[in-house]
């Protein structure tokens, strides 16, 4: 193919092509539907490129031509638009719960078309039967899509601890994991290779909220997951915060309690043994089974509020903590968290406005997550996406596609 230098990147003309191509993508899947007027604007390059770029897209498959939200009642012609073709690239989203995985296939502009869930018990919850299972739930949710369309990758949620540089599951504590390589066992057991992310599940929550949910145009994020533990994603000056490995937002093992109960970390007092879902279903009088439900089990509770005072007060001193070092402008509590924080709401603002320095409790508001349940899921479809906001032809090349028949069996 020498006659197609587009092929390549040999040259840094040719990155920064691609580096703009994805970067129009990018704010179509944000939008769903854009002008070329206002591409021009956000990008900061001329009209011929951004025509130029977008009709690339346009011969990828991944955008096309579309008419004005609005017609215009003023004169002169509207603005061409552009928006996300109907059958267009998609990605796999895995949330992995405690008790439940949720698969999803989700378009390119984030919706969810389609999703499987399945429970996990105590006697299926080894890495492996999950995986299988996984893979099972993959091949039903992408039967549906059309042959033509690329499948991108797979995104995973996991709850616990991911090494970033390869996706490594160090630790998933109420999974009883360690060192799994969780990605490697659903891509084996799917018997293709494709493109596969993983990562934490308030990692995911947090840029989900970020991209699509209550924090859209927020640059300062945290989300805060109750998922039997509890852990925190942070969003600071619009990036990701890792952390060196991958680890960052750990927040349930703050040591706040010094001379409180042993965690399962080994360490005594940690936030998790007053805020964890198996501390609050013992203050509530549940067996520790209900645990891994708690959101739904909160839900429907109709005891004693008082039974969950010293537990609201715990979560606003937390929040204190996290609140004055990082300075968030949304906390959002996520999971198991957000049906806590609708019956203990008093005794959390009351703990905060007690704990937090008064100059970032000024800027900071407590929301439940605009995403619901699926923050995490979300998350998930977004990293998987991410090749294609890279470098869209790379992305595609790599694509998979007649996914249903090579999954099949
Ligand atoms: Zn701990």
């Amino acid at each position: 193919m020498a006659s197609d230098r587009r092929v390549g990147l040999g040259t840094n003309q040719e990155a920064a092509r691609r580096h703009n191509l994805g970067t129009v993508l990018r704010y179509v899947h944000g939008a769903g539907q854009i002008s070329r007027a206002e591409l021009t604007t956000l990008m900061g390059l001329n009209r011929s490129t951004i025509a130029d770029l977008v009709g690339e897209l346009e011969s990828l498959g991944v955008v096309e031509r579309a008419l004005p939200l609005t017609a215009r009642s003023g004169a002169g012609r509207p603005s061409a638009q552009v928006r996300l073709a109907d059958v267009g690239p998609y990605v796999v989203a895995v949330d992995l719960g405690v008790d439940r995985a949720v698969v999803a296939r989700v378009a390119l502009g984030g919706e969810v078309v389609e999703r499987a869930t399945l429970a996990i018990s105590g006697d299926s919850s080894e890495a492996w039967q999950v995986g299988s299972a996984v893979a099972g739930l993959i091949r039903n949710v992408v039967e549906g899509a059309s042959s033509a369309a690329p499948l991108i990758g797979v995104g995973i949620s996991v709850p616990g601890m991911v090494r970033r540089s390869d996706g490594l599951v160090r630790l998933a504590p109420n999974l009883g994991w360690q060192d799994v390589s969780f990605g490697s066992i659903v891509l084996a057991a799917l018997g293709v290779d494709i493109p596969v992310q993983t990562a934490n599940d308030a990692d995911l929550g947090a840029l989900a909220e970020h991209r699509r949910g209550i924090g859209v145009g927020v640059d300062d994020l945290i989300y805060i997951s109750g998922n039997v533990g509890v852990g925190a994603g942070v969003i600071a000056g619009g990036v990701r915060l890792e952390g060196a490995g991958g680890y960052a937002g750990e927040v349930g093992h703050l040591p706040l309690a010094p001379e409180g109960r042993t965690c399962h970390c080994g360490n005594r007092g940690c936030w998790e043994t007053e805020v964890g879902a198996h501390a609050i279903a013992k203050a509530i009088g549940c067996p520790e089974s209900d645990a891994v439900n708690l959101g739904e089990v909160l839900d429907k509770y109709v005891g004693s509020r008082s039974a969950l005072g010293a537990t609201g007060k715990a979560l606003g001193y937390g929040v204190a903590s996290i609140v004055n070092t990082f300075n968030p402008r949304v906390l959002v509590l996520g999971g198991y968290l957000s049906s806590l924080y609708a019956l203990v709401r008093p005794e959390v603002d009351a703990a905060l406005a007690e704990r937090a320095l008064p100059a970032p409790l000024e800027s900071v508001t407590l929301c439940l997550p605009g995403l619901g349940a699926d923050s995490s899921l979300l998350g998930a479809a977004e990293i998987a996406l991410e090749p294609l906001f890279v470098d869209p032809v790379a992305a595609l090349g790599t694509a998979l596609v007649d996914v249903g028949a090579r999954l099949a069996g």
